[in-house]
């Protein structure tokens, strides 16, 4: 969200100074001004994992480090959906990771 009212912030602050002088502050061309959302969205969704409830970047394949680790181990979907038998390859895996560590 940050970035998207920066993004207008700078959109707006190209309007010349003389509509200052002419409507007192107000700027009445900015207002009609309407910024190109659809683009916006698509990048929002890609700024976040895949997997659900989570709010990390992603780093590879549209997940954060920790999901991408859980796709790989077929925990969840390519969509970041939780895979039939979730539980039981969890388990497996920490077992495993435990036994690394
Ligand atoms: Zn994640």
């Amino acid at each position: 969200m940050a970035d998207k009212k920066g993004t207008l912030k700078a959109q707006l602050s190209v309007v010349p100074p003389q509509y200052e002088k002419q409507g007192g502050g107000q700027a009445p061309e900015a207002k009609k001004f309407t910024p190109p959302t659809p683009s916006n969205m698509i990048q929002l969704s890609a700024h976040k994992c895949a997997a659900e409830d989570c709010k990390q970047k992603p780093a590879r394949a549209g997940f954060c480090d920790e999901h991408y680790n859980w796709f790989k181990e077929g925990l969840l979907t390519l969509e970041g959906y939780k895979a039939k038998d979730f539980d039981k390859k969890y388990h497996s895996m920490m077992r495993r990771k435990q036994q690394a560590a």
